[in-house]
């Protein structure tokens, strides 16, 4: 037994079977350059991979890979495609092989084709007869299509391999019992199908109707493949007269290196049109059809003028998609004229590359591997992702199922890609700055520009699908609050979001020193000398929330703590108040609106909350002896609490205030992105938590922010933290605050 966990070679003895030297052969006509030993080494490591399973029929499994892979050679393909297409089953159905040994054996690139192509195992969508077309289903198919064109749009090569494996198993249906016949068969005209015409590869997309169609509905495709014989004879007459007469016209002209074609039509889509047009198969079946396939554009154009002397032209029936190809690639000359007994007969004129890009549309664009035009054909392999991705906006292609499915997945979703081909998923209407964020934090932060495509785009611009989006950066680059106006990720959004923040926060810093520094000057004292970053860190425990020099000026700069008291304590002139005797709050009754409360510790007592911090339960405060009008209740964090217990400490009673059940007044400022219905969800957020609102003020500002400013009535500060932390966590607000004093609701 060999381990096919290792890499491994070819016995000695071995003998090259026929179907492989045939699927070398062919391989070679294309890509001389093919690595012949290791597609050799392909199948005799599939072969014993294999080695013991048969197919339905009972033949060795060995021809199924072979078959494929032949297919795969027949659509031109590179010999890494070959090489997959051989070994694509061995992973799934033999334990013992491992990746890595392909990987070691074969190269990175089939590693990557063969998982590609057994991750799309279709089994992921499960059975989705008409009966099953739940929510649930359609999500989960939906979840394995977008798997599905991610992994194409990387590699287009995977999807080949696929729909090469889906039309043999199309081929060998016959072995299968009935209703996993009908449900293959329906899968393949549900999905495959599809797939295939998206791609443009038209030789295995009407390969993949007929065989579904043969199997779905056996009378139709009965009748009419008699249909189809019994005219046969007639055309076939009338077809190669045509054919004899332009071949004999066109070598008068030095054209003699053509190919022409009898056209076929093919069984389903003649049905279709029968059923969709309800027309008679007459109608739709007299016509003939002529391709003819030459080696340059001149020829293209000589050709049709032979062939509008030979037959007469009907009137506006002629179009050249060689000047004007179809979005998807498509070129060719199409005209109608009137046949030898006065039929219509259509005919094409194309060069042999346009032909192949006809046949076998994406897959075409491996048969010139180096050289030429490499430009012309990634730009072309670009347009041909969109078109992919833009499912829903060719709707013509699309089965139903694909199209209830592509309306789901994309109208929420655009796919973008990474100049180095990766795919990142991003909300409907985002743009290069959530690109950005995405892509790395980092990155966003120091965005200057993006180039879309090839082309410099503005950071506001829409992505579409299968966009290639490129990021300029630079390093000492901030973000824009401005992006907040147009980026769609909750991402990108928090992330300015936090800049902003930080901004303010160095904003206040700067202010704050200015002021600390003033005041020492005022004192008559060398700021310097005392504004050591050591210095201010040394004082920060005396500051709520404080830990170093940054956070007691930023606390100054935005009137939290007074400059006075950092100069004060800068210069360590400052007495420590006594520790004070905390005494317990109750409240009695407040009448009028105006709270009036009593302590029980000093027995009955007036107590007010001071306006200039507005202290509610849970707040910690302090209170101030005032000289016969009670006491004035401040928070200890308010700039008059401190200075009082610089000057006068004495006066000074610690409260503890746990909540009574009354609701006391609060203003809150919040800043946010402006947007619709931004108000409701805040007022939701209140009515949540049980906050009754006052007065409201909404301004917009030029920079497309909008400012609230709100006066809620709650019952403490636990209330109070929870509104704040909840009305934050949306994505497009900057900042929650609570204002004090004069700055409030004023
Ligand atoms: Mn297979």
């Amino acid at each position: 037994m060999i381990d096919l966990s290792k890499a491994i070679t070819i016995a000695d003895d071995w003998e090259e079977p026929e179907g492989l030297h045939e699927l070398t052969n062919r391989l070679l006509e294309h890509h001389p350059d093919a690595d012949l030993a290791k597609t050799r080494l392909a199948y005799y490591y599939a072969e014993r991979a294999h080695e013991n399973q048969k197919r339905d029929d009972g033949s060795p499994y060995i021809n199924h890979p072979l078959a494929v892979a032949t297919i795969v050679a027949e659509m031109m393909m590179d010999d890494q495609t070959v090489i997959a297409a051989l070994i694509h089953d061995t992973v799934e159905d033999n334990e013992q092989v491992s990746i890595e040994a392909i990987e070691k054996m074969f190269g990175p690139e089939v590693r990557h084709l063969v998982e590609g192509v057994t991750k799309l195992s279709w089994k992921l969508v499960g059975e989705f007869g008409p009966q099953s077309r739940k929510a649930q289903e359609t999500f989960k198919a939906a979840e394995s299509l977008r798997k599905m064109l991610l992994a194409m749009a990387k590699d287009f090569r995977v999807m080949v391999i696929k729909l090469a494996d889906r039309l043999h198993n199309m081929l060998t249906l016959d072995n299968l019992p009935p209703h996993k016949r009908t449900r293959i068969a329906s899968e393949t005209l549900d999905v495959y199908a599809p797939l295939a015409a998206r791609l443009g590869i038209w030789q295995i997309k009407w390969q993949l109707e007929d065989l579904a169609f043969k199997h779905l509905h056996p009378d139709e495709f009965r009748s009419m493949t008699e249909l189809v014989a019994k005219s046969r004879a007639q055309r076939e007459v009338d077809i190669n007269r045509a054919i004899d007469t332009l071949r004999v016209k066109l070598a008068e002209n030095g054209i003699s290196d053509v190919e022409i074609q009898g056209r076929p039509k093919h069984l389903y889509s003649i049905f279709n049109k029968m059923v969709q047009q309800g027309l008679d198969f007459d109608q739709i079946y007299d016509l003939l059809g002529l391709r003819i396939i030459v080696n340059t554009v001149p020829e293209c154009y000589l050709v049709l003028g032979i062939v509008h002397t030979l037959w007469v032209p009907m009137g506006n029936m002629f179009y050249d998609y060689i000047a004007k190809p179809k979005s998807n690639g498509y070129q060719s000359l199409h005209t109608k004229v009137m046949g030898g007994h006065g039929d219509p007969m259509e005919v094409q004129i194309r060069t042999r590359r346009m032909h192949e890009i006809a046949e076998f549309g994406v897959a075409a664009h491996w048969t010139y591997k180096e050289g030429k035009a490499k430009e012309d054909e990634t730009s072309k392999l670009a347009n041909l992702r969109q078109q992919l991705l833009d499912w829903s906006s060719d709707a013509r292609m699309s089965s139903d199922f694909l199209r209830s499915l592509s309306t789901d997945l994309f109208s929420e979703q655009v796919f973008v890609f990474t100049p180095k081909g990766d795919v990142i998923d991003l909300p409907k209407g985002a743009t290069p700055v959530d690109f950005a964020f995405r892509v790395h934090t980092q990155v966003g932060m120091t965005l200057v520009g993006s180039r879309i495509n090839g082309h410099i785009a503005p950071l506001n611009s829409t992505l579409k699908n299968g966009d290639v989006c490129e990021l300029i950066t630079r390093n000492n680059a901030t973000p824009s609050l401005d992006w907040l106006s147009f980026v769609k990720t909750s991402n990108a959004k928090s992330r300015i979001r936090a800049y902003a923040r930080r901004v303010k926060r160095d904003e206040h810093a700067h202010l704050g020193r200015q002021s600390v520094e003033r005041e020492l000057k005022s004192m008559g004292v060398e700021p310097r000398d005392f504004m050591g970053e050591d210095r201010i860190r040394d004082i920060a425990q005396h500051y709520d929330g404080c830990q170093d020099a940054e956070d007691v000026l930023s606390k100054v700069g935005a009137g939290l703590v007074t400059a006075t008291s950092v100069a004060h304590r800068l210069r360590g002139n400052v007495q420590e108040a006594p520790a004070p005797q905390t005494h317990r709050i109750e409240a009695k009754n407040s009448p009028e609106g105006k709270t009036l409360l009593v302590s029980s510790g000093f027995g009955n007592l007036m107590v007010r909350r001071s306006r200039c911090c507005e202290p509610i339960p849970g707040d910690e405060v302090v209170g101030y002896v005032t000289r016969g009008r009670g006491v004035m209740l401040h928070r200890s964090a308010c700039p008059n609490a401190i200075h009082l217990r610089e000057t006068e400490p004495e006066r000074l009673i610690h409260f503890e205030w746990p909540s009574d059940g009354s609701q006391y007044p609060v203003n809150l400022k919040i800043v946010a992105q402006d947007r619709h219905a931004l108000l409701l969800d805040v007022s939701t957020i209140f009515a949540e938590v049980g906050a009754n609102v006052g007065n409201t003020r909404i301004r917009t500002l030029p920079n497309h922010t909008a400012e609230i400013l709100v006066e809620l009535k709650l019952e403490d500060a636990s209330k109070l933290s929870q509104v704040m932390t909840r009305i934050g966590h949306y994505s497009d607000i900057i900042s929650v605050l609570r204002l004090f004093g004069r700055g409030a609701g004023a």
